[in-house]
């Protein structure tokens, strides 16, 4: 089958950047909406301290496993993928079998055809080697073994974080970001006492509509829910690339691009195909789903009592600051956030992690630290800080290095677990969201004089205790109509 690489240079990157494609929302942000801003929306799960020896050595793109369409852009390309057969990593249990059976074939070719998908990481299905021509060629015909086009990838950080653009069928373009941690400290018996870790970061849906001010994915605007394969063929495409390296992934982040809990019948398919030791095998513990605060969703998954950790993106602890910082809490506030959370922890015993992102001036006060410590206080919740992203069009600066720190220690004395994190990937200029929005090209410069008026004013309401009064932008007015039905 013809395979097709993106290039892994910054400067091919900008080949495609000229395309003016995608962008309703950033051209004319809506009266009346939070206008979103581009972030980096960067996987925050780093280590405060990560070793700087580099582990991985420069990646070459991993090869792709259909000709790929024109890229186009994250946001509003289509709501659907264009390439109606299903990925067979997302398959259901049982539906494999089921599809043998029509083709005249023995139950026992699914487990081959699963060991290409998982062990093999196979993406075509000359890779499924296993398998005598004709089931291949009905394969083909029915299935896709890879729902990602083509990948883009480029390293930073001396080798210890990669990000890849992938390329899906109908041109929409998402992110997952890969990050090494070397093993670090030495214990008694000459072990580490930190163990060599690779985590990945995907995204579950191709731009988001909840349009936080301070995240690249929110400027993009919402395109489309990943199906389940879209998302588990990102964890492949990194397994493979640690595979070639004699490594293993060893922790999946839902931190990408996307709500999950937006797309939440999916990704519970997805994580249930991760730590599933049939298919790849993870220990569910070692997955991390993010959410904005999506409550009915939260209450979901309490019910479901997952033993994955659940992290709440919080960035503010007062409602008229968090109306604006994450414009869902509109219909979901901080209080309703938090006693879903809490009662998640309860059901679960599951610690929850909140996630701050720091903007200076705006959400990292002294105030801003007692406040959050009075809404945690006795709760099973550790608070990670995570210094703002430097992004474009955007009025706002990340929190010192001095205030996150004290920040933190605030917290602390106030009865509150916290850890800074540092930031992977800045010098490679982009992360999870960034490089989609790169692509959609640079909106017009109206628009984002407007965009960043907007935030000024509406971070000025906010900082003098007033309640937004916006309403919630159509996208995402109906995402949350979506959730309602679902309940
Ligand atoms: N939509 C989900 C998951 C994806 S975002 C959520 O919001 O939780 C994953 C994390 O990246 C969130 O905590 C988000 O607030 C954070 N993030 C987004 N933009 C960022 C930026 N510019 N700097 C630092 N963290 C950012
Ligand atoms: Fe970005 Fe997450 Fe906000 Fe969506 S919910 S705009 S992905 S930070």
């Amino acid at each position: 089958m013809h395979r097709r690489q993106l290039s892994t240079t910054r400067a091919r990157v900008g080949e495609y950047r000229a395309r003016p494609t995608g962008r309703a929302q950033s051209d004319a942000p809506r009266a009346g909406s939070v206008a979103c801003l581009p972030c980096d929306n960067r996987c925050p799960v780093t280590e405060p301290s990560a070793p700087a020896e580099a582990s991985a050595g420069a990646t070459s793109p991993a090869p792709a496993s259909a000709p790929a369409p024109e890229p186009a852009s994250a946001s509003r390309a289509s709501r659907h993928a264009t390439d109606p057969r299903p990925g067979l990593s997302g398959l259901v249990e049982g539906a494999l079998e089921s599809w043998l059976a029509g083709e005249g074939q023995p139950a026992y070719r699914a487990r081959q055809i699963l060991d290409g998908v998982w062990r093999r990481n196979a993406q075509t299905t000359d890779e499924l080697h296993a398998l005598p021509t004709p089931l291949r060629a009905g394969l083909e015909r029915d299935f896709r073994v890879d729902t990602i086009a083509a990948d883009e990838v480029s390293v930073s950080d001396r080798g210890l974080t990669e990000k890849a653009l992938h390329l899906l069928s109908d041109g929409a373009l998402v992110e997952s970001v890969l990050m090494h941690y070397p093993a670090r400290g030495r214990g008694e018996d000459g072990r580490p006492e930190h163990r060599e870790r690779h985590t990945l970061c995907i995204s579950s849906q191709a731009g988001c509509a909840v349009g936080c001010p301070f995240c690249a994915t929110g400027e993009l605007g919402f395109g489309r829910d990943l199906e389940t394969a879209e998302i588990l063929d990102q964890v492949r495409h990194a397994s493979r690339r640690l595979a070639a390296r004699q490594h293993r992934l060893t922790n999946v982040v839902f931190m990408g691009m996307g709500e999950p809990l937006l797309n939440l019948d999916r990704v519970l398919e997805a994580v249930a195909a991760l730590s599933d030791p049939q298919r790849f095998g993870l220990g569910v513990r070692h997955v991390v789903v993010s959410t904005s605060g999506v409550v009915p969703g939260i209450r979901r998954l309490t019910q479901l009592n997952p033993q994955f950790t659940l992290a709440i993106s919080l960035h503010a602890a007062r409602d008229p600051l968090r109306d604006v910082l994450v414009p869902l809490n509109r219909r979901w506030p901080v209080a309703e956030v938090v006693a879903s959370a809490r009662a998640h922890a309860r059901v679960t015993g599951r610690r929850v992690s909140y996630e701050y992102v720091m903007i200076s001036g705006v959400n990292d006060t002294d105030v801003d630290a007692d406040a959050l410590s009075a809404l945690l206080r006795g709760d099973l919740a550790h608070v990670n800080l995570i210094p703002m992203n430097p992004v474009a069009h955007t009025p706002w600066q990340a929190s010192s290095p001095e205030r996150v720190t004290h920040f933190a220690a605030r917290l602390r004395d106030g009865g509150i677990g916290a850890t800074v994190r540092r930031n992977r990937g800045q010098d490679a200029g982009a992360a999870c969201g960034q490089l989609a929005a790169d692509r959609a090209g640079e909106p017009p410069a109206p628009a984002v004089a407007h965009r960043r008026e907007l935030i000024v004013r509406q971070s000025e309401v906010a900082l003098r205790g007033d309640r937004s009064g916006e309403r919630l932008s159509a996208d995402l007015e109906a995402a949350v109509a979506g959730q309602r039905a679902d309940r």
